[in-house]
């Protein structure tokens, strides 16, 4: 099976878009999605209809994420900083009843034979960065299979333990395939579709081949102007709007 890799849209349906129509020459069998379909972007609906339609149209594993979680009012968004806030009040006014009612049913975590999917962690799905191989040790025993994937952080990076080395890891720059070993165990970040903070403004997306056991993490340029002029329509944080082009 091949399956995509997409996560943190973050309401950016242009970004999501290029990425899905990369994706249909590729053979993609299911489609996995590590949360935050909302929050920030212009398009709340749109994007949550995306996937929909995804789950409508062929096999789809997806998460909530933390931002999705907080346009329903279930999270406490008193930790956000201010400009999340506002952006996820904005969001809230704008999704239909239909769409918060699809987030509300989202699981925290999805377990099948090859893989875990989370948004933030295996030991606390919606809120935990995993930044670094100590936190990736300490979340081993909470996932059981060979590979994991998550989102949250925006960038991407993949952490492996076993062999000679222990634990090891680090961020992954443009097109990269990691080859999976059978006798390892895997957490792989697979970045953000919508707004990537690893100063690469790229969209990034992956595609996990189960059968040739590799995780390709790919990027692809798309129309940033096109997503900011529609933020300032609708009055989204200045710093929201510059980020993009930035990708930070
Ligand atoms: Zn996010």
């Amino acid at each position: 099976m091949r399956y995509a890799l997409i996560s943190d849209i973050h309401s950016n349906l242009t970004a999501l878009k290029v990425v899905i129509d990369s994706l249909k020459d590729d053979e993609i069998d299911a489609y996995i999605c590590c949360g935050d379909i909302v929050g920030y972007g212009p398009w709340p609906n749109e994007c949550v209809q995306v996937i929909r339609n995804l789950q409508e149209t062929s096999s789809l594993f997806v998460v909530v994420g933390n931002h999705d979680w907080a346009a329903l009012e279930l999270e406490d968004i008193t930790k956000f900083n201010e400009d999340a806030r506002e952006a996820v009040i904005w969001t809230k006014s704008q999704l239909s009843e239909e769409n918060k009612e699809y987030i509300k049913e989202l699981p925290y975590l999805v377990k099948e034979d090859k893989f875990t999917i989370v948004h933030g962690s295996p030991r606390d799905p919606l809120d935990e960065y995993v930044l670094g191989v100590s936190i990736f040790k300490s979340n081993l025993k909470y996932f059981e299979n060979n590979l994991c994937f998550i989102g949250h952080t925006h960038v991407p990076l993949y952490f492996f333990s076993g062999g000679e080395v222990d634990v090891g890891g680090g961020p992954i720059v443009d097109d990269v395939t990691i080859t999976l070993d059978d006798s390892m165990r895997y957490m792989v970040n697979i970045g953000s579709v919508g707004q990537p903070r690893d100063n690469d403004p790229r969209a990034c997306f992956g595609i996990f081949d189960d059968e040739k056991k590799e995780v390709m993490i790919k990027r692809l340029p798309y129309n940033i102007k096109k997503v900011q002029d529609k933020m300032k329509e609708y009055n989204l944080p200045v710093f929201l709007i510059e980020r993009l082009q930035m990708g930070v």
